[in-house]
């Protein structure tokens, strides 16, 4: 038995950042970069812990990835903007 609460919101950033990356051809997809797009995009949205154990969570997921499309569309393309105005990469 493993039960744990996580933040659904980050399993949908993960899902789309790289179909919406591949849309923004500016885009530096080095680690870090992808790193902070993630963190920015999930500052954006409002958390959503849910309490994961078995597969009966599925279709909740699913109704929530469509709920929440058009929100996770916009904040991770509002967290690319940021970050190609302003990549931390070359910092380090
Ligand atoms: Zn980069």
């Amino acid at each position: 038995m493993h039960i744990h609460i996580k933040n659904y919101m980050e399993d949908l950033v993960w899902n789309y950042l790289d179909v919406i990356i591949a849309k923004h051809p500016q885009v530096c997809n080095c680690e870090k970069c992808r790193y902070d797009i993630a963190a920015l995009a999930l500052n954006f949205l409002p958390p959503h812990y849910i309490v994961s154990d078995k597969g009966e969570t599925y279709t909740k997921v699913k109704s929530l990835e469509q709920q929440f499309n058009v929100d996770l569309i916009s904040a991770i393309s509002q967290a690319i903007r940021i970050v190609t105005n302003k990549p931390r990469h070359e910092m380090e």
